[in-house]
């Protein structure tokens, strides 16, 4: 894809698999070097290899959880250092857990919020600001169609409370960054063929066939079609482009 790649440095949170991953493979296909992180290492490890070898382009593996505020700035000093200054951050690690409103366990909530809205600010606050020193760089967010009011699954508050908030992010620090050569923008999946989605049909097979029955489409996405839009933000095609939540679902948020 035009305006990526040239050797530039992309990083993906959760990219062990799923769409991160996805996205690890479009970016290093472009000719980016791609660093994959994720909490789940082996998983990680083996996702960066593979990519690697999928098509010809440069990777490695880091041990993330975005959780850890700490660790997300060691690890943005620790790439710099070694010659791998992130110019494009996909902040994209995220958990899906559900539980009635009236009984959310408060661990659940926190660590939810933890993960889904903390980790992808940390990620913006410490990669970003070095992308604003250098005057160049790009994120993109994955937030959720389930952020937007209309389409939330029952059950998911602190999911979809995460999600809008990301995507709300996503606007505030394209607005805030707009003049810096840092641009900052959203995804927003509908339902995505990953092990995420496979968890919650799982859990309430019932709901999941209700969903996929309101996709206008009438298929769930693939993770290469979320990674492709995630790629597009991130290239110069979308120089253009900051602060905007791009909906990829099959039509469902605009029904
Ligand atoms: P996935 O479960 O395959 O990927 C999520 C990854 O995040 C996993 O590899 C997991 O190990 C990692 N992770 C979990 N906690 C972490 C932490 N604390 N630090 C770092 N990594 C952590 O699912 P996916 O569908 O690929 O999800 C990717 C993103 O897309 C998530 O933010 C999810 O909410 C969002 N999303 C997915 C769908 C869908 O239908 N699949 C729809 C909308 C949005």
């Amino acid at each position: 894809m035009q305006g990526l790649g040239e050797g530039r440095v992309y990083l993906v949170t959760g990219g062990a698999g799923g769409i991160g991953r996805a996205t690890a493979e479009v970016l290093a296909r472009a000719g980016g070097r791609v660093v994959v992180t994720d909490v789940d290492e082996a998983a990680g490890t083996q996702a960066a290899e593979d990519v690697a070898r999928a098509t010809g382009g440069t990777t490695r593996f880091d041990v993330l959880d975005v959780a850890d505020p700490d660790a997300v700035r060691g690890l943005a000093d620790r790439l710099d250092q070694e010659g791998w200054p992130v110019h494009g951050l996909m902040a994209n690690a995220g958990i899906a857990p559900s539980s009635p409103a009236t009984e959310y366990p408060d661990e659940l909530w926190r660590r939810t919020v933890g993960i889904n809205l903390d980790g992808v600010f940390w990620c913006c606050r410490d990669f970003g600001r070095r992308m604003v020193e250098r005057g160049a760089g790009t994120i993109v967010i994955t937030s959720s169609i389930a952020g937007y009011g209309v389409v939330s699954p029952e059950t998911h508050a602190a999911y979809g409370a995460t999600k809008a908030a990301v995507g709300h992010l996503a606007e505030l620090l394209g607005v805030e960054w707009a003049r810096t050569g840092v641009r900052v923008n959203s995804v927003a999946p509908g339902y995505t063929a990953t092990p995420i989605l496979d968890r919650l049909r799982d859990e309430s097979p019932d709901t999941y066939e209700q969903w996929l029955a309101r996709i206008p489409a009438g298929r769930l996405n693939t993770p290469a079609e979320i990674a492709n839009a995630t790629a597009f933000l991130m290239s110069d095609l979308a120089s253009g482009v900051t602060g905007a939540v791009l909906r990829v679902d099959g039509g469902y948020g605009a029904r």
